[in-house]
């Protein structure tokens, strides 16, 4: 076995030495695991019923379909109903389970890899074009499936699986949660991706635009990931397997230090005081954003809520979790952040696909057009208002039309609960994201009309540099040190000032500790990162002096090469 590296783009800091999990390398990417024998029958009970709920699904919209007199349309779901009917496609996977004890996810998968590669000999292209069909109907059952996960799908890995990927989903990465990898690794992304962002929140070493390591690295082959470098190395030798085993123990000694920062208030030399909240994703980020004492949440991505399952949280549902977040905070400010669906985290309130669903009908813009949908998220939060110290964020916004409207339907939420007496915090903040340039421009206007600001850097430089945050072809071109994308921030931060308005960055960029002094001496007081970001950040803050950092950030901000401004950071943080 020869051993050899890949290089990727680091999302998440540590060293992992394990065995590699290969998972599946279709459109949709499953996890495999084992089941007892016990639970086979449960399994393929499991199946069954998603089989059947699609079935119905599907005799619906082809109701609807004829109703609307869309015959070429409903032909396409008899095509689906055909698949889902023939024996070949539903019963060989139950028989996949039964002898191989696996879950029904990769059952059903692994029979349609099988179909496709039958289809890919047939010379006709019209039949040849029916593989889609299948991919289609496997993909809905898999939906139902991820919506009803099995008991089984807890079972864990062993702690020391490395998870490989070609490309996932944020909301399979979300599955991820629930399993113990030790480290994860995936072809695709972008380093603030949302799939990098959850893989961070994972708190394993993590690395992805590795481009072929799916390809390269076979299951069960011992790997080491370097997630401080973006390095794999596959099949180490002796010796670096010894020498790697030495940095794993620094690595856990360094952090361990830092943990002793935890309880120690957040304040620069010259005595201000710096806000470090927490980015969380799902209730259960609870307990790191307490071990890595954050001073609160400054921003909960609530669409995380409404990921992998078909039916939408509720109010009551929504409002029991706001609330349990507000009440653990004990006081502490939660920014509750309206639903940002769309582009790629996609919820079932995404019905429409676009061409550039990073330009289309996400976060706010989603929620105007579907107020229904909207009121239910706003009574919620407004109804948990009066568990804590409870602030609105609203994504994306892009225009102060947007916002006012925004604003309207608050006032209608708030408006129904007097009706009903309900009580909420009548004088709850509303702020809202900056991440489009147009609004970071004009951020002044958006100061006067706002309780506070956030800068949403990930989408910020997404939307001012053109490119894609989650593809890895751009990766290189992403870059936070864009003269441009700093002049935005300082523009952000001074209308703040301007206005009395508090401003804090929850993009990634606020986890970076490297920054950390650069932004303190551009006036940013609050910083909102991801839980295991905050003491790394923290050490910094304690040893700045934001008076002497001033003259270093007006020279960078008048620095014309992303270059020179890396070079004068690298000597600042000296
Ligand atoms: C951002 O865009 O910087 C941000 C914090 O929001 P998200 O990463 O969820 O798009
Ligand atoms: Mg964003």
């Amino acid at each position: 076995m020869s051993s050899f590296n890949i290089h990727g783009v680091p999302v998440s800091n540590g060293i992992a030495i394990g065995k590699a999990h290969l998972i599946s390398n279709a459109l949709l990417e499953v996890i495999h695991y084992q089941l007892d024998k016990n639970q086979v029958s449960s399994e393929i009970k499991r199946l069954s019923l998603a089989m059947n709920e699609v079935r119905k699904d599907l005799l619906k919209i082809k109701k609807q379909l004829q109703k609307d007199s869309s015959d070429e349309f409903s032909a396409f779901i008899d095509t689906h109903l055909m698949i889902l009917a023939d024996k070949n496609f539903s019963e060989k996977p139950k028989e996949i389970i039964n002898k191989d004890s696996c879950n029904a996810e990769w059952a059903l998968k692994k029979q349609m890899d099988f179909f496709i590669s039958k289809f890919d000999k047939i010379e006709d292209e019209y039949i040849k074009e029916r593989k889609n069909d299948v991919i289609q109907v496997v993909e809905r059952i898999l939906k139902v499936l991820l919506g009803h996960p099995s008991q089984s799908s807890q079972i864990s890995k062993g702690n020391s699986a490395i998870l490989v990927a070609h490309d996932i989903s944020p909301a399979d990465a979300l599955q991820f949660k629930k399993h113990q990898y030790a480290a994860f690794l995936t072809d695709m992304g972008g380093s603030t991706s949302h799939t990098a962002i959850l893989a961070r929140s994972l708190n394993i070493p993590s690395i992805v635009a590795l481009q072929n390591a799916r390809d390269l690295i076979k299951n069960n082959e011992q790997i080491i990931v370097d997630g401080n470098q973006g390095i794999v190395i596959i099949n180490p030798s002796k010796e670096i397997l010894k020498e790697y085993h030495v940095r794993q123990n620094l690595w856990g000694i360094e952090q361990q230090k830092l943990s002793k920062i935890k309880n120690i208030q957040s304040k620069t030399l010259n005595n201000e005081k710096i806000e470090l909240l927490a980015n969380i994703e799902v209730p259960g980020d609870m307990d790191s954003v307490k071990d890595n004492g954050a001073s609160g949440i400054g921003l909960f991505r609530t669409e995380f809520l409404f990921m992998n399952r078909k039916e939408l949280p509720n109010e009551e549902e929504q409002f029991k979790i706001y609330k349990s977040v507000a009440r653990s905070m004990k006081g502490k400010t939660v920014v509750i952040r309206t639903l940002d669906s769309g582009a790629d985290k996609l919820t079932s309130a995404d019905t429409t696909i676009s061409a550039n669903p990073a330009l289309g009908l996400r976060a706010i813009r989603l929620c105007l057009s579907e107020p229904q949908l909207f009121n239910i998220q706003l009574r919620a939060i407004l109804r948990a208002s009066k568990f804590g110290k409870i602030k609105i964020l609203i994504p994306m916004l892009s225009s102060l039309s947007e916002l006012r409207q925004t604003k309207l339907l608050i006032e209608r939420a708030k408006k129904s609960l007097n009706n009903q007496k309900i009580l909420y915090n009548n004088n709850i903040k509303i702020g809202g994201m900056i991440e489009v340039p147009a609004v970071a421009i004009n951020a002044d206007l958006f100061a006067q009309e706002l309780d506070f600001l956030s800068i949403g850097t990930n989408d910020l430089i997404q939307y001012t540099l053109a490119i894609d945050r989650t593809d890895d072809r751009v990766s290189h071109l992403y870059n936070p040190l864009h003269p441009a994308i700093l002049k935005l921030i300082n523009i952000t931060i001074k209308a703040g000032k301007k206005y009395n308005k508090e401003v804090s960055i929850c993009g990634e960029m606020a986890g970076d500790f490297k920054l950390t002094k650069l932004l303190l001496g551009m006036g940013l007081r609050h910083f909102s990162m991801h839980p295991s970001r905050i003491l790394s950040v923290k050490k910094q803050v304690l040893n700045s002096n934001t008076q002497k950092l001033l003259p270093w950030s007006t020279k960078i901000l008048k620095t014309k090469e992303s270059e020179n401004i890396e070079t004068l950071i690298h000597k600042m943080n000296q």
